[in-house]
């Protein structure tokens, strides 16, 4: 697995924001989608790239800057020469449980505080292992979990713009803890509806039943209810599984996957065979 540590920062871009609007309600976790116009004409990216974002630290380790990396969450665009690209950004916040101190992700509050005309400084673009496969019939499960949905979203809109003849089944599991931190799929921002009439298209909302806990995302309901399908997806050769998201994502992955393949033992050996067949792909945050 890379570390950031691993990500270079020598290729450093000045991005404008275009845009920031917030995508969930006031008492719910802040989402933000923030469209960023790269103003040096030399950085190109696409939909299966991410980009960091250097913000000035001074930490106590003696680092200068603080880089994090965001999923590239709509298809890149060229205008006059300048790409302009959507990111999706959650604000974290993080109380401590032995101090009961309010900790704030540095580069998320910096991200969400910027306004229309400010300039940020990117680096990258760097690869994410996201990669439409060659053989068009291939079949996709796909697991965004909260911002997890950002690559999914460009991937899912890049096949159905760009690829001729996609014939594969592609199944999107996305989800939040409530329907109004929802992305996308809310009554305002629905543009994955949009592809809802390909045959091959199908998005499955994982909701968690207690919606003012901190519980995570109750996935499981939404792989029981669709467990014949996944099963025959993932008895054929040519499905691939790509997964997004904060770490919790596994645990719960793991369970719901578990209990439609009948144990815990038939899941690893499935999810093995993925990943040996270069058929698995994540990014966990
Ligand atoms: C390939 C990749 C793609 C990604 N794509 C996205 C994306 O599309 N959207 C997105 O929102 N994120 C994405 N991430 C995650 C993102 O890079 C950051 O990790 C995230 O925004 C948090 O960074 P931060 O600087 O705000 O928090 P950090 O400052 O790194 O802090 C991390 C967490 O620890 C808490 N914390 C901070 N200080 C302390 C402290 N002293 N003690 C205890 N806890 C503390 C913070 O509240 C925060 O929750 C991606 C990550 C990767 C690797």
């Amino acid at each position: 697995m890379a570390h950031l540590k691993d990500y270079s920062t020598s290729n450093q871009y000045r991005a404008k924001v275009l845009k920031s609007e917030r995508l969930t309600p006031e008492d719910t976790n802040e989402v933000r989608e923030i469209l960023l116009e790269v103003q040096e004409p030399e950085f190109n990216c696409q939909v299966d790239q991410s980009f960091g974002v250097l913000v000035k630290s001074n930490d106590d380790f003696g680092n200068e800057f603080h880089h994090r990396l965001y999923s590239v969450a709509d298809i890149p665009e060229k205008d006059n020469g300048k790409t302009k690209i959507t990111m999706l950004v959650r604000r974290c916040n993080y109380i401590d449980e032995f101090s009961g101190e309010l900790h704030y992700g540095l580069s998320s509050n910096y991200l969400c505080d910027r306004e229309k005309g400010d300039v940020l400084t990117i680096t990258g673009p760097f690869e994410l292992p996201f990669k439409v496969p060659e053989d068009r019939t291939s079949n996709l499960i796909l697991v965004g979990m909260g911002t997890g949905i950002a690559p999914f979203r460009a991937f899912v809109k890049h096949i159905y713009t760009h690829v001729k003849d996609w014939k594969g089944k592609i199944r999107l599991f996305y989800g939040a803890r409530s329907g109004l931190e929802l992305l996308y799929m809310n009554e305002k921002n629905n543009d994955l509806a949009n592809y809802y009439d390909e045959t091959t298209f199908k998005a499955f909302l994982a909701l968690s039943p207690r919606p003012h806990w901190n519980d995570p995302i109750a996935l499981d309901k939404a792989v029981e209810q669709n467990a014949e399908e996944i099963l025959e997806m993932l008895s054929k050769s040519n499905t691939h599984m790509f997964v997004a998201g904060y770490d919790k994502i596994h645990e719960n992955l793991n369970k719901a996957f578990a209990k439609i393949l009948g144990s815990e033992e038939k899941w690893k050996r499935r999810k093995s065979e993925l990943i040996a067949g270069h058929k698995w792909a994540e990014v966990i945050y």
